[in-house]
């Protein structure tokens, strides 16, 4: 029975689908630059949630977009738009600019053995549907019109500031003097807008007689009506959504359709490197490419992921992510003892019960990690514990070849005849497969380095 920290109540609840499949949105990238090992960590998240509903036996349909217009600089509506912004930075055109970094973050996807959403959408194909939902969200009272965009009037909708328990009042007096005077609110956001003459804009579509885009808020209500339909079970973002982006979306599906948006929210909280939040000014942006350089796989830092919790500030340090890479070594050496063992059958039964029951209890996979150190596995466990972690602990740790085997017997027979030259030379010849040779008093056993 899994239980999930339900955001929007603020309590761990039991959860219950709607429906036969249970439906779930993530808010995907900006696709505008490289994501950072920050960005991963929230699919990673992501990921265990799936894989754990799908090993509770439960159907998923996981939409996930991708954004590529109409993401300013700041999740407000201040700024050059995040497209416009890399097409200029790398002579690019947008269109361009949203291909390379939508396949670069794909390609990391698929390294982190991810299970990929069953639709991903970008936002360039939902423009009609984003103009009908600002018709519908027009009709029904919620949007006013100023002369740079179609804009959300908060006031119109009683539970604003319930989501993320807004300070309206507050953020009214805070709110810069002079800055968009024809906003009605401080917190009325831009669910369209227009371009203004002698403004750059490669991505536009008429709307309302005039060249414009959508705001970024509403692409997420967009894909959601579109691909889901509302409500969805479960939707999942980064906890810094909260505030500005998931209260708009939840404000707009309301307006266009009377509807709640979701049944459960989930958010992640961030990582930091070093102690120090992840910004291009400390140098710390680091990718999964720059893990790899430094000798670090992609399954390395999804086990640091995992051996943490997703509502946790984690902090990201490479002690701590070598300290992991030896974790998931010895993991994997247990795996590879088991191929060297005569009987494989199942030595202990039900540990993978105890470790799903504890990742269903909000997904508490650091617990869990503790009882698969402590605990002696079969085959059949490390199999049910790749399906629900996607560790690839399996894949990476196959058996060894029969040349392997002849080299290991070989160097057994030269110990017995005293040849340690030869003995020696085996051992070295083995390292170039990755293989170690210990010796015991009941034979040698082989490990993977
Ligand atoms: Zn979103």
């Amino acid at each position: 029975m899994l239980k999930i920290y339900n955001t929007a109540s603020r309590r761990l609840e039991q959860f219950k689908p709607a429906g036969e499949v249970v439906k779930i949105y993530t808010c995907g990238p900006t696709v505008y630059n490289f994501q950072h090992i920050g960005n991963y960590a929230a699919y990673i998240y992501w990921d265990l949630l799936i894989r754990t509903l799908k090993m509770d036996g439960y159907a998923v349909k996981r939409v996930l977009n991708f954004t590529d217009v109409g993401h300013l600089v700041s999740d407000g509506d201040e700024g050059e738009d995040k497209l416009e912004k890399g097409a200029a930075r790398e002579g690019k055109s947008v269109y361009e600019i949203a291909k390379f970094y939508g396949d670069d973050f794909l390609r990391n996807f698929r390294a982190l053995n991810l299970i990929e959403p069953d639709v991903i959408a970008h936002a360039t194909d939902y423009i009609e549907a984003d103009k009908r939902a600002v018709d519908k969200m027009t009709e029904a009272g919620f949007t006013y019109e100023t002369t740079d965009g179609v804009y959300f009037d908060t006031s119109k909708f009683e539970r604003y500031a319930d989501f993320a328990k807004l300070d309206l009042e507050g953020l009214k007096a805070g709110a810069r003097v002079g800055f968009n005077s024809e906003k009605h609110n401080a917190s009325d956001f831009a669910v369209w807008k227009f371009i203004q003459p002698g403004e750059k804009h490669a991505m536009r579509w008429d709307y309302l007689g005039r060249p414009g885009y959508p705001g970024w808020h509403l692409e997420c209500s967009t894909i959601i009506h579109e691909e889901l339909g509302e409500p969805i079970d479960i939707h999942t973002g980064g906890a810094d959504h909260i505030p500005v982006h998931h209260t708009n979306e939840i404000a707009q599906t309301f307006a266009m359709t009377g509807r709640e948006l979701s049944r459960y929210w989930m958010h992640c909280n961030f990582i930091t490197i070093d102690g120090e939040k992840i910004s291009k000014s400390l140098g710390n942006v680091y990718t999964l490419d720059d893990l790899a350089e430094r000798g670090f796989s992609p399954m390395d830092f999804k086990m640091w992921v995992l051996s943490g919790h997703y509502q946790g500030t984690r902090n990201f340090t490479f002690e701590g992510l070598a300290a992991t890479k030896q974790r998931r070594l010895n993991w994997r050496n247990r795996i590879a003892l088991l191929y060297q063992k005569a009987s494989t059958a199942s030595l202990v039964d039900g540990v993978f019960k105890e470790v799903l029951s504890v990742v269903n209890n909000n997904f508490n996979s650091a617990e869990a990690f503790s009882i698969i150190d402590t605990s002696e596995l079969s085959m059949e466990d490390w199999k049910e514990i790749d399906e629900l972690f996607g560790l690839n602990l399996i894949n990476d740790s196959p058996d060894v070849n029969d040349a392997v085997r002849d080299l290991i017997s070989e160097r057994q027979a030269a110990r017995e005849n005293k040849d340690f030259a030869r003995s020696d030379e085996i051992r070295e010849e083995l390292k170039s497969f990755g293989i170690a040779v210990e010796d015991t008093p009941t034979g040698p056993i082989w490990q993977y380095i």
